[in-house]
């Protein structure tokens, strides 16, 4: 199906950033997993000459997508402790922008890893909504809390959460705007969302140019900090901050990540000299925002 600029929402003036470089029998659930090693599959990628704006298309059918995250895997569990560090330190270190923690929501939540962080924080009530079952099942007392299915498909009451979190989640959909004024409908007035996803301009996007793990078959739609700020204001929020995400996480996943010539010879260097668990503090090209829907 063919995809359109979310801001102009037209492709008449676009052009070809990189082609596609797979064939549609090459997708399973697996290359649907978030964090593997990555294949570098991507779609045709185009570029809206108007705004700026990169997004796929065409893209596979939306049942054929669906499918493939509903048997897709939560393959970085060994991960989650480094991103509940690095994700909920801007909570605390934003704390007057989150002075109601009875009730959050957090769209994509895997086995609910976020959600117990965001327990510990102060938050009452948590929710989550996930549509890998083989994730869900890992989530263990959180289950009955979590909805395994899409977050277009759930009924949660208007103004009703303090917080909805939403982590590398937005480039994945195929109508990030729907979503996002559905998140704008299910938050109290004053609610925040805090919203995580690759910057499209980073320097690393720049620099691995077509090797870039952004450019991959799961992203749909891919934001900068000028594109992102004029979708979110689109659907109704005020911007209250917009950020660097800075990722802790020990050296081998770095290695494990990047996509650097050598790194066989670099990965058996740095386990012989046991650098392998050192944590490292690295700006990947993230975006974070916070955005509120007005009083
Ligand atoms: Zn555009």
């Amino acid at each position: 199906m063919t995809t359109t600029c979310l801001l102009c929402e037209t492709n008449k003036h676009t052009k070809i950033k990189f082609n596609q470089n797979f064939s549609p029998e090459d997708l399973t659930g697996e290359v649907f997993s978030a964090r593997r090693s990555t294949e570098h599959y991507h779609y045709q990628i185009l570029e809206c000459q108007t705004c700026g704006s990169v997004f796929s298309s065409p893209i596979l059918p939306y049942e054929k997508i669906a499918g493939l995250y509903k048997t897709s895997k939560q393959n970085y569990d060994d991960e989650t402790s480094f991103i509940n560090e690095s994700y909920i330190a801007y909570i605390n270190q934003n704390n007057a922008l989150f002075k109601n923690r009875e009730k959050a929501l957090e769209i994509g939540c895997g086995s609910g890893f976020f959600l117990r962080a965001l327990q510990k924080t102060g938050y009452k009530e948590v929710a989550g909504v996930e549509p890998s079952e083989e994730a869900v099942s890992k989530s263990g007392d959180l289950k009955d809390r979590i909805f395994t299915g899409f977050f277009e498909e759930t009924n949660y009451a208007p103004n009703s959460f303090d917080l909805v979190t939403c982590f590398q989640t937005l480039d994945h959909l195929i109508d990030p705007f729907s979503v996002l004024k559905k998140i704008h409908e299910v938050l109290k007035p004053g609610g925040i969302a805090y919203l995580i996803m690759h910057n499209e301009k980073s320097l690393q996007a720049k620099f691995f140019g077509e090797k870039s793990p952004i450019y991959d078959v799961e992203h749909i739609y891919l934001f900068n900090k000028e594109t992102l700020s004029r979708f979110v204001k689109k659907a109704g929020f005020n911007i209250m901050k917009l950020f660097d995400i800075k990722n802790i996480y020990p050296l081998s996943y770095w290695l494990r990540m990047a996509p650097i010539p050598m790194k066989k010879s670099i990965t058996f260097m740095a386990k012989a000299m046991h650098l392998m668990n050192v944590r490292i503090g690295i700006y990947p090209g993230n975006i974070g925002i916070f955005i509120q829907k007005p009083e």
